[in-house]
Formats: C-alpha cells, sequence, structure tokens
C-alpha cells in the first residue's frame, strides 16, 4: 500500500488555513487543521481510519469500545470504530464539564481507545479519559488522524513538550505530525500586529 499524504489530503480538502486562529486550548497558531473540510468527504474518513486501525493492530492491542470527545472527534472516532469492528460513543460538555451522557455505559475494565481528531495538547482527549476512568474503564490507548507535535506518537522520536497533557505510560497512535507555531495570546506576534484572534468555525473558516 502507497504511504499516505495526509498533509496533502488536508491541503486538497482547503482544510489547512492560514490565518490567526484562537485554539480551544486558548493559544493563539497562524495555522489551523480542519479535519472536518477532509471528513466531509465520507470517503476520506474512511481512508484515515482504515490507515490508523492498521496502525493498531500492527502493536496488536485490543480495544473493546472508542470514546471520542465531542464534537471534534465524532467522525474520526465513528469510522475508526468501524475499521476495528469495536463500538462507539462520545463525551460532551455539559457547562464545560466534559460528561459521558445519553445513556452510554462503559463496563469495569473494557479496554477504551480515546480518539480525537487532530491531538494538540490532548486536552479534550484527556477529560474524555477521565470520563472512561470514572465509569471503571480502562484508556488503553489514545489516537488521531493527525498530531500537531506535541506529544510523542507511537514511530516517532520527537520528543514530548512540556505542553503535552498526555500520559508517558500510554500509547498514542497518530498518522502525521503538523508541527506549527503555537502562541501564548500574551506574546503571541500576530495579536502584537493589531490583528485579532478568531476561533475557526466561525466567520467562514
Ligand atoms: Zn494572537
Amino acid at each position: 500500500m502507497n504511504r499516505l499524504n495526509i498533509e496533502q489530503l488536508y491541503k486538497d480538502a482547503h482544510a489547512l488555513l492560514k490565518g490567526h486562529f484562537l485554539l480551544s486550548s486558548g493559544n493563539h497558531s497562524d495555522t489551523y487543521l480542519q479535519s472536518a473540510r477532509v471528513l466531509e468527504n465520507p470517503k476520506n474518513a474512511q481512508i484515515l481510519a482504515n490507515a490508523l486501525a492498521e496502525q493498531i493492530r500492527i502493536h496488536d492491542l485490543k480495544i473493546d469500545c472508542i470514546c471520542s470527545p465531542a464534537l471534534g472527534g465524532i467522525i474520526a472516532g465513528y469510522e475508526l470504530a468501524r475499521a476495528l469492528n469495536v463500538r462507539f460513543i462520545f463525551t460532551e460538555r455539559v457547562d464545560g464539564k466534559m460528561t459521558l451522557r445519553r445513556g452510554f455505559e462503559i463496563k469495569e475494565n473494557e479496554r477504551v481507545l480515546v480518539c480525537e481528531d487532530i491531538i494538540t495538547t490532548g486536552g479534550s482527549a484527556l477529560e474524555a479519559a477521565r470520563c472512561v476512568e470514572e465509569q471503571k474503564g480502562n484508556v488503553v490507548a489514545y489516537a488521531g488522524l493527525a498530531n500537531r507535535g506535541f506529544c510523542q506518537r507511537v514511530g516517532m522520536n520527537n520528543p514530548k513538550k512540556p505542553e503535552c497533557k498526555l500520559p508517558d505510560n500510554i500509547p498514542l497512535f497518530a498518522l502525521e505530525d503538523f508541527i506549527f507555531a503555537m502562541y501564548d495570546p500574551k506574546d503571541c506576534p500576530l495579536c502584537q500586529s493589531g490583528s485579532v484572534a478568531i476561533k475557526p468555525g466561525s466567520r467562514g473558516n
């Protein structure tokens, strides 16, 4: 199988955005990956999820269930669950707190993989993992279609950066590292030049 060119897939789908963005972590960046644009084509979602599933199978990791933090992780997680032939649940924020709702249940010691679309600092994924652990599920891996390079994914030697919130002892699977600058709003050069960060998804982004 030819190696998937993830960056090209994102570029072709106009999912690699340039501008001045406010990330969910509160930081600013000049680049944003809008996975929704890649995943609006179900064929792409399937191709990406199959490639991710293949990596997970190679590592012989037994998974019972995929859990994704809404909204960003849902399509990637659902397609990965299909590829691995396991069930899929999601967590969502209620008054800012990540919660497992809708009657979703996790059995004790069930082996759960937490899947995001993009792993930046891993903050939302970690909050979803906490929900799994509260139900006595066992988080055995994290996955994302792409990794922003703060966390270290399986098979890559880029060291983990201090911003990464994911634990060291649980593997992170991703298809590609997209490494862009990220700024604390206090030191953001784009803010200093007078522009205002926008939340991706608003104003037509
Ligand atoms: Zn800024």
